[in-house]
């Protein structure tokens, strides 16, 4: 599962944020095609927390659609997976315009630090 990774990147990407103050909430993006299961994210998310200034924190998830333009004809559509051909004319090249995002958005910070 490399769920558990990501996840344990963004929680040490947010500690390092923080810098010492409690986090209340992350806001993560994860497209459709990005690979990363949002359920299993949440889940490994409270694993990842335990025990440091983010225990306790929301974790919020935007799903993206994944969406996609054919090179041929132009038009965008909605992708299940990065494999998906034009659903108009069949064509392979499609240019990937959203669905492959995982980031985190926003981070919500404690005013005070720790004492
Ligand atoms: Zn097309």
């Amino acid at each position: 599962m490399h769920e558990m990774s990501i996840t344990q990147s963004v929680v040490d990407i947010c500690l390092e944020h923080s810098a010492g103050r409690r986090v209340l909430s992350v806001t993560m993006e994860i497209g459709a095609l990005s690979g990363v299961v949002p359920d299993a994210v949440e889940f490994c998310f409270t694993a990842c927390c335990q025990g440091t200034l983010m225990e306790g924190a929301r974790l919020d998830i935007i799903a993206i659609e994944g969406v996609g333009r054919c090179t041929a004809c132009g038009l965008e559509f909605s992708r299940k997976s990065l494999f998906d051909p034009c659903p108009a004319c069949g064509e392979y090249g499609i240019e990937q315009l959203a669905g492959e995002e995982l980031r985190v958005r926003e981070l919500e910070i404690a005013d005070d630090p720790l004492s």
